[in-house]
C-alpha cells in the first residue's frame, strides 16, 4: 500500500499515482493534501521542484471526480456549462501552465475530467473552441485570459476553486493589475490557493485580500540549514567520481551518508559498484517496490548499512537522524533540490558535512547553487582525483572521440598552436567541444523527468 492510501483520495487517483511511480508524499503533499480536501484555504510558500503541482492537482481532482455516475459522467447539478471552469490556475508562463495542464491529466487520466489551457502568442481560436462547451480545470496566463474573457469567450462565474501560483513570479513579470482585474470577476464562494517562493510585502497584502483565513505551509528549508553544512565541492572527472567516493567512504569519518544521484540508473550502478567494494550500501528510487524501499530505509535507520543511495524525489519524505554526510555524486540541476540534500544532514542543531562532486558538464550547476544560496562552495583540492578540467568548466572539457570509445579524462590536454593539431580541424574540434557538453545542457532546468 502506497503512503498516499491514508489520504483517502479516490481509487482512480491512486492507480494514477501508483502508475506514475509516486509512492511517497513529498512534504509539501503531505501537509497540503489533507488541508484542502478539508476546504480550507491556503498559502503556500513553495517552490518549484517541491511537488507543489500534485499537492493542489491532487485535491482538485479529487474533488471534481466526486459527484459522478456510474460511467465517469458528471452529476447534473455539476455538469459545466458553456464557456465556464469549474477550476482556473493562473500561472506566469506557458511552459508552465502547459507542464500544469499535464500533471491534471497525468493524475486524472482515469477520471473523466476536461481540460483546457489558455496561453499567448499563439492564435486564440482553438483556445475558444476549447472553451465552448465548458471545462472542469483551466490552466492560463493572465493576459490571454483578460482577453478572453473580455470578448465573453470565457465566464468565470460558476468557479469553485481558484489557484494563484508563483505569485512573486507574476509579479515581477509585472502581471498585478491583470492578476487584480480577474480577481474581481472571482464568484465570493470558492476555495482560494496562493502558492509563492518568497513573500515579499505586496504578495502578503494581495493574499489577505484574496485568502479566507488561510492554512500557511511552508517547505522550503530555512536558510539557517545552509549556513550550517560544511559545504565542499570537489571537482573531478566523471569516470573518477566512483573512485572518489570509494576514498571518501573509506577515510572520512562517515557514520551514516546519503548520497544522491540524478538518475535511478546512475543510483543502482554506484550501489552496485561500492557493494564490489565492500562498502555496504542500498539504493532507494521510484523504481523499487514499495516493500523494498522500506527495508532499505529501516537498515539504514538501524545501521546495518551506513550508505544510502538514493534520487531527490525518493529521497523525499524520508526522515533519518544522524546523517553525517550528504554527498552529491551528481549536482542536481535544479538549486532548490541542493538545498533540500543538504538539509537531510544538520537536522535537530546538529552540524553536518556536505560533500559535491561536480564535472564539466555539472559546472553550470554549481553556478546555480550559489547564485541560490548566494554563497561560494568551498573547494577542496586535496584529494586524488582534483580534475583541473572540471574546475575550469565545459568550455575546457577535453574532446571525447567520436566512437565513444575515448573516456573523458584520458584524453590529454589540447594546446593551443600544438603542431600534431592541423589548423582546418580546429571546427571539428569545435563541434566535438560542443557535442561534450551537450549533455549539460540537456540536463538544464526542467530537463530530463524526476526520478
Ligand atoms: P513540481 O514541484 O510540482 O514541479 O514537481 C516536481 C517533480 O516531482 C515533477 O516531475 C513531479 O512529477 C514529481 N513528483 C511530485 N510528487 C512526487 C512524489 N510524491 N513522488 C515522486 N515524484 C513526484
Amino acid at each position: 500500500m502506497s503512503d498516499f492510501a491514508k489520504f483517502n483520495l479516490l481509487a482512480p487517483l491512486q492507480t494514477a499515482l501508483t502508475e506514475a511511480g509516486y509512492f511517497l508524499p513529498t512534504p509539501i503533499q503531505e501537509q497540503t493534501i489533507p488541508l484542502l480536501m478539508a476546504g480550507r484555504d491556503l498559502l503556500g510558500i513553495a517552490q518549484t521542484g517541491t511537488g507543489k503541482t500534485a499537492a493542489f492537482a491532487l485535491p482538485i481532482l479529487d474533488r471534481l471526480g466526486r459527484h459522478r455516475d456510474r460511467l465517469g459522467h458528471p452529476a447534473n447539478r455539476h455538469k459545466t456549462a458553456p464557456r465556464t471552469t469549474r477550476v482556473l490556475i493562473l500561472t506566469p508562463t506557458r511552459e508552465l501552465a502547459s507542464q500544469i495542464d499535464a500533471s491534471f491529466a497525468k493524475y486524472g487520466r482515469h477520471l473523466r475530467i476536461s481540460r483546457a489551457v489558455v496561453y499567448g502568442g499563439v492564435g486564440q481560436q482553438p483556445q475558444v473552441r476549447a472553451m465552448e462547451r465548458g471545462v472542469d480545470v483551466l490552466v492560463a496566463t493572465p493576459g490571454r485570459l483578460l482577453d478572453l474573457i473580455n470578448q465573453r469567450h470565457i465566464l468565470l462565474d460558476k468557479l469553485e476553486v481558484f489557484v494563484l501560483d508563483e505569485a512573486d513570479r507574476m509579479l515581477d513579470m509585472g502581471f498585478i493589475h491583470d492578476i487584480r482585474r480577474i480577481i474581481a470577476l472571482l464568484p465570493e464562494e470558492r476555495q482560494t490557493l496562493l502558492f509563492s517562493a518568497t513573500m515579499p510585502k505586496d504578495i502578503s497584502s494581495l493574499a489577505e485580500g484574496l485568502l479566507r483565513s488561510p492554512a500557511r505551509v511552508e517547505v522550503s528549508p530555512p536558510s539557517s540549514t545552509v549556513d550550517r553544512v560544511d559545504q565542499k565541492v570537489l571537482f573531478v572527472d566523471k569516470p573518477n567520481k566512483r573512485h572518489l567516493l570509494h576514498s571518501i567512504l573509506l577515510q572520512e569519518e562517515v557514520h551514516r551518508a546519503l548520497v544522491f544521484t540524478r538518475t535511478k540508473h546512475g543510483a543502482d550502478k554506484v550501489t552496485v559498484d561500492l557493494e564490489n567494494h565492500n562498502i555496504r550500501a542500498v539504493a532507494i528510487h521510484g523504481n523499487k517496490s514499495q516493500g523494498a524501499r522500506e527495508k532499505a530505509l529501516s537498515d539504514f535507520r538501524a545501521g546495518h548499512v551506513r550508505v544510502l543511495v538514493a534520487t531527490d524525489i525518493a529521497a523525499r519524505g524520508i526522515d533519518v537522524a544522524g546523517i553525517t554526510h550528504v554527498i552529491n555524486y551528481d549536482l542536481p540541476n535544479e538549486p532548490e533540490s541542493y538545498v533540500h540534500r543538504i538539509g537531510r544532514t544538520a537536522r535537530a542543531n546538529t552540524d553536518g558535512i556536505a560533500i559535491s562532486f561536480c564535472d564539466a558538464d555539472e559546472r553550470p550547476f554549481l553556478r546555480d547553487i550559489e547564485r541560490l544560496t548566494r554563497r561560494e562552495v568551498a573547494v577542496d583540492l586535496d584529494h586524488l582525483y582534483h580534475s583541473e578540467q572540471a574546475a575550469k568548466g565545459p568550455g575546457s572539457a577535453p574532446i571525447k572521440k567520436p566512437n565513444g570509445g575515448g573516456r573523458g579524462n584520458a584524453q590529454p590536454p589540447r594546446r593551443g598552436g600544438g603542431n600534431a593539431v592541423a589548423p582546418p580541424k580546429q571546427g571539428r574540434a569545435a563541434a566535438a567541444t560542443r557535442r561534450f557538453s551537450a549533455p549539460a545542457a540537456r540536463l538544464s532546468r526542467g530537463g530530463g523527468s524526476m526520478q
